[in-house]
């Protein structure tokens, strides 16, 4: 598993290509081993939330990015189901409105970040302003391009400051995507879910994989890495990302604060 994870990190400073990596990749694993090792590591999370809250010095901040389809939602209902809610808080981050647009592009995500105790999953963050913002041409290149330079300084001051930041971007198959999209339009219960809109993004591919490489190889660090995923199969993207989030959890070595009372003179009837 620890091989794994080596496996999907993005190395700081490599010229990183999409086109090596395959989404339907399952690395030798098999659904029904996979939804095992997914249930005690979802029973692991949830016992390294507990210390994670009851230090309460430091905090976790999980980013999730991906094209339509692409599973943000699914990961985190099936990885964070074992969660205290008290102690996790999900922002979905959509198209700017109100004070956000009269602010940085930072301003919105900064109020966002979990305090020292807790866990903060973004759904969508400011790589939005890398990624549907460049493709688009919603500000001139000029402005996009000095925004993956901000944004580092902005991680490399969040983890100074005791927020440790992992980053995965849910990585599917054009393929995959249209066979998700016709489910939405076939199946009533997720009809809700289909846009029209989704299917013109989906003419923007090529420019969205462009757009995910430069934020893979210019903002993956030891600090805050990011994971590319293959989310092809749901069970395996699952298992890969409650695998990383264990692992960081656990690197962290996370201590219950000592009491600062004498437990053993306390009496009571
Ligand atoms: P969904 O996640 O399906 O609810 O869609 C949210 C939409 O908001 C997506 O189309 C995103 O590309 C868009 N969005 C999120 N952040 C930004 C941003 N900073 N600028 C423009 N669009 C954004
Ligand atoms: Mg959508």
């Amino acid at each position: 598993m620890k091989q794994l994870i080596r496996e999907l990190v993005v190395k700081p400073g490599t010229k990183f290509k999409l086109d090596k990596f395959d989404p339907g990749e399952t690395f030798g694993y098999d659904k029904h081993s996979a939804a095992d090792h997914l249930t005690k590591n979802v029973e692991r999370l949830s016992a390294l939330q507990y210390r994670l809250y009851a230090e309460g010095k430091r905090a976790l901040l999980v980013v999730l990015q991906g094209i339509d389809a692409g599973g943000k939602d699914g990961t985190i209902k099936h990885v964070m189901t074992g969660l205290n809610p008290q102690g996790v808080a999900v922002t979905s981050f959509k198209v700017p409105e109100g004070p956000e647009k009269r602010h940085d592009y930072l301003w919105r995500v900064h109020q966002a970040v979990p305090e020292w105790g807790k866990m903060g999953i973004f759904n969508r963050s400011h790589y939005e302003d890398v990624l549907v913002v460049r493709v688009h041409d919603l500000v001139p290149k000029r402005v996009w391009s000095e925004r993956y330079g901000q944004i580092n300084d902005f991680e490399r001051m969040l983890s100074e400051n005791h927020v440790h930041i992992v980053k995965f971007l849910l990585y599917i198959s054009k393929g995959e995507q249209a066979k998700r999209f016709r489910e939405r339009i076939e199946d009533k219960e997720k009809n809700w879910k289909f846009s029209p809109a989704d299917i013109k993004e989906r003419e923007y591919w090529d420019h969205y994989i462009e757009a995910y490489e430069d934020m893979l190889r210019k903002c993956s660090k030891k600090h805050a890495p990011w994971f590319v995923i293959p989310a092809n199969s749901k069970w395996f993207r699952n298992l890969a990302v409650s695998q990383i989030l264990c692992d960081t959890l656990e690197e962290m070595d996370l201590k219950f604060p000592k009491s600062t009372t004498d437990l053993s003179k306390i009496k009571f009837e």
